[in-house]
């Protein structure tokens, strides 16, 4: 342990993925405290139906608020909570916050799903299904309106625990999503085998596709794969219009990133929602 914690304080390639482990204890004291001091909140990003630009979807993105340091990046965050278990008392209270906005929105009648991302650690909890069954009560929210994202990381881990876990979770009527696909070590045997419903293309691979011929090829057999299957799929990291285009001719796909809209308070998306109620006053795109 001493010797590791030397290693740290030597190490000269420390960079902010890298922080020494003092550090990193405070971090993770203070994100303790953050739950209980309100630091911490939900920002949504809108997913549209490339075919036609509406909303379909929106994904729950926590933020962290840190009073010294400021903004502190999920990035920087999540692991440590993974590490720690207080990834499940966070995870809840974005649960909580995400399906109380969707309960907003569904009142206001708009039909849109809502995607919350687990991390590794809820895949091997047995508890999970029933946690997310009192949530969705809680907030009469069905089942069919709630993505929950997972990794091919989290299904690796355990797969057959996590085949145990998800199948639980499918059977209230949630979705499963795999996000940042492409990037794990998930073999197409597990798209065979599992039982999900969304496919989210990595945006490393998403990005470019309008100027790297291998991207465009990796990126155009993913969608046929995932459509052929009966699957969702939604494409990460969409930048630029030109990505958005090349994106439109490969299929019936769904678009998340900058160019089509960040993440962002939920008044942003009631504003959003909103306008496409209103066609006549939509604004003209930029
Ligand atoms: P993710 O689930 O893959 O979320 C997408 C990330 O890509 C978000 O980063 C989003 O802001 C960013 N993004 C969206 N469009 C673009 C784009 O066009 N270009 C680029 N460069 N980035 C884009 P964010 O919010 O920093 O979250 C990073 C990761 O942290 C998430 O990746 C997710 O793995 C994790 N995370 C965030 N919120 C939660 C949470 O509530 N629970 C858990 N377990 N993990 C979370
Ligand atoms: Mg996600
Ligand atoms: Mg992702
Ligand atoms: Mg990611």
């Amino acid at each position: 342990y001493h010797a590791k914690l030397e290693r740290d304080r030597i190490s000269t390639y420390a960079t902010e993925y890298d922080i020494n482990t003092v550090e990193r204890l405070q971090l993770l004291a203070d994100l303790h405290a953050a739950l209980d001091a309100g630091q911490l909140r939900v920002v949504y990003q809108p997913q549209f139906d490339l075919a036609d630009r509406s909303v379909v979807a929106v994904e729950a993105l926590l933020r962290w608020d840190h009073p010294d340091r400021g903004a502190v990046a999920p990035d920087d965050f999540v692991p440590l909570a993974e590490n720690s278990g207080l990834i499940f008392p966070l995870t809840a209270y974005v649960l909580d916050a995400a399906l109380a906005q969707e309960a907003r929105w569904r009142q206001a009648g708009h039909d849109v799903r809502i995607a919350v991302n687990l991390s590794a650690r809820h895949l091997s909890d047995l508890a999970l299904s029933g946690q997310v069954s009192a949530a969705l009560d809680r907030h009469a929210v069905p089942a069919s309106s709630l993505v929950l994202e997972v990794t091919e990381t989290g299904i690796l881990s355990d797969p057959a625990r996590a085949d145990v876990v998800i199948k639980a979770v499918r059977a209230l009527g949630v979705a499963i999503a795999i996000d940042d696909y492409g990037t794990g070590n998930a073999s197409l045997s597990y798209l065979k085998r599992l039982e999900i419903d969304e496919l989210k293309v990595d945006r490393s691979f998403v990005s470019n596709i309008s100027s790297d011929d291998h991207d465009l090829i990796i990126v155009r057999s993913t969608i046929d794969l995932a459509l052929a299957l009966g699957l969702r799929v939604v494409a990460e990291g969409i930048e630029d219009a030109e990505t958005e285009e090349a994106l439109r001719a490969l299929g019936r796909v769904i678009g998340q990133g900058h160019h089509l809209g960040h993440p962002v308070e939920a008044q942003e998306i009631d504003a959003l929602l909103a306008s496409e109620r209103a066609p006549a006053r939509l604004p003209t795109e930029r």
